[in-house]
């Protein structure tokens, strides 16, 4: 007890130990008071460990040692950059889809400055900030007319508020999805103000099940893509065209919440079929809304596309205003639209596009590249074959084959838990108890990061 008492009194003080650290070169510059937080923390953790005896002995450089990791910490981003070593592409916890880097330097060449985002160079007088992207999306969908905002959540609620609100919208059993995020039709719906008739069973929905439920108060038929899982066996849902004719024949109107919302047919290029925005248009749908960051690999926003008469509209609806999208945004979704005028050119260059349609045989070369460059630094790892995902809510049933290093003789919950603490930090798999790292979501030039990596973990092993 008395150790312990004789131990806090050499603590330092506060004041004084900065004082003597401000002299020192790596303290100086920094900012006061993040400094004296730090120092103030490490004492305070020091005091507490005396008093539960983890420590019963210290010097001033362990204390300062704390400091300097403490502040550290402090000044780092909380957002940052992480290795994806998941092989899921579109990973929602990773931030969806990947910008090029052309995209970043388009993005910082056209944001340094000001930006005509509201000003039409034209006339000279105030614009539209929708005006720079809505007729290149129009003719890159085949749409009438267009209108983004901040995701696909608010242009399903948008839609429904403004063409539904105090009346019902049907819409199947099978299709009431809650995708991740807690972001569900039916709530969505209720905040929207429309009333939500659910028609069929969760596995089967008939045409004439729509038919029977629509009466005076029905303003949609609403079809929503159930792009995170698929029911199989006894199934039966109705097609697009059916309802978009049964829609028109009412003189309601008729909607599709897509999703994923693909340019590219993916079956032309043998992987699982996934409606495409085309295809839903062209099924007579007077609405398609899907999301920017999934399969198209744009910016997080939602786009909703349709007959030029109800987008007018949408246009006039105050939600806009709530859900409007940041210059950012329009700057990055200009860009990738514009790619995708060419399908070949949208393919070689969209980082989400490139790595869905790459041959396997790139994957492996990845995968002996780093499992070379491993072994220099002594890591025994082990080329096998895995099953990547595609992610991000789209094409449930679509793994595409892919390679991964393996990390042998190595505790696979240390070499994760280490991962995580790296400057930039890596996310990788653990299965049968083995970590490896997924060569679908790895660049070339991030193999460096990796080995870096494995290198500080080995010196603290
Ligand atoms: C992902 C998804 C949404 C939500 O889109 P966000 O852009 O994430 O808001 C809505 N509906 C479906 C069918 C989806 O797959």
């Amino acid at each position: 007890m008395k150790d312990k008492q004789a131990l806090l009194r050499t603590l330092p003080k506060v004041d004084k130990l900065i004082d003597s650290l401000e002299q020192k070169e790596f303290f100086k510059g920094k900012p006061y008071q993040e400094v004296y937080d730090a120092v103030n923390n490490s004492i305070d953790l020091f005091r507490k460990n005396i008093l539960n005896n983890t420590i019963t002995s210290f010097s001033l450089d362990d204390i300062e040692r704390e400091i300097r990791t403490s502040l550290n910490k402090s000044l780092e981003f909380q957002f940052k950059r992480v290795i994806n070593g998941t092989g899921t592409i579109l990973h929602t916890n990773l931030g969806r889809a990947l910008f090029s880097e052309e995209l970043a330097e388009h993005l910082k060449n056209s944001l340094i400055g000001y930006s005509n985002l509201e000003f039409d160079l034209n006339t000279g007088e105030r614009g539209s900030r929708y005006s720079h992207i809505e007729t290149l999306i129009a003719k890159v969908t085949g749409a009438e007319a267009a209108l983004v905002v901040n995701n696909n959540a608010a242009a399903v609620m948008l839609c429904l508020n403004e063409f539904s609100k105090n009346t019902s919208v049907i819409i199947s059993r099978g299709e009431l999805v809650e995708v991740g995020g807690s972001f569900r039709i039916p709530d969505i719906m209720e905040l929207s103000g429309a009333n939500l008739i659910e028609v069929g069973t969760t596995n089967r929905t008939h045409l004439e099940d729509y038919e029977k439920a629509i009466n005076e108060t029905t303003s949609m038929l609403l079809k929503v893509h159930t792009s995170n899982y698929h029911i199989d066996g006894f199934t039966k849902s109705v097609n697009n065209k059916e309802i978009a004719d049964l829609a028109k024949n009412k003189n309601i109107i008729s909607m599709e919440d897509l999703g994923s919302g693909v340019l590219i047919d993916f079956s032309k290029y043998s992987l699982q079929k996934e409606p495409t925005i085309l295809e839903s248009l062209n099924s007579g749908m007077d609405l398609v809304t899907f999301s920017g960051d999934k399969l198209l690999g744009g910016p997080q926003c939602g786009i909703i596309i349709g007959k030029k008469s109800l987008i007018q509209r949408l246009k006039k609806n105050q939600f806009l205003r709530a859900f409007r999208v940041c210059k950012m945004t329009i700057c990055a979704l200009e860009f990738i639209f514009k790619q995708y005028v060419d399908e070949s050119t949208a393919i070689k260059n969209n980082p989400t596009l490139n790595r869905i349609l790459e041959s396997t045989d790139v994957v492996l070369e990845r995968a002996h590249i780093l499992n070379s460059l491993l072994k220099t630094i002594g890591i025994e790892g082990q080329i096998i074959s895995t099953k990547a995902i595609i992610g991000g809510g789209s094409m449930p049933n679509a793994s595409l084959e892919s390679y991964g290093v393996l990390i042998k003789n190595m505790d696979p919950s240390f070499i994760e838990k280490s991962f995580l603490k790296q400057p930039i930090p890596i996310v990788g798999r653990i299965q049968n108890n083995q970590f490896f790292i997924d060569l679908k979501t790895i660049h070339s030039d991030e193999y460096s990061i990796i080995v870096d990596s494995f290198k500080r973990i080995l010196e603290c092993e």
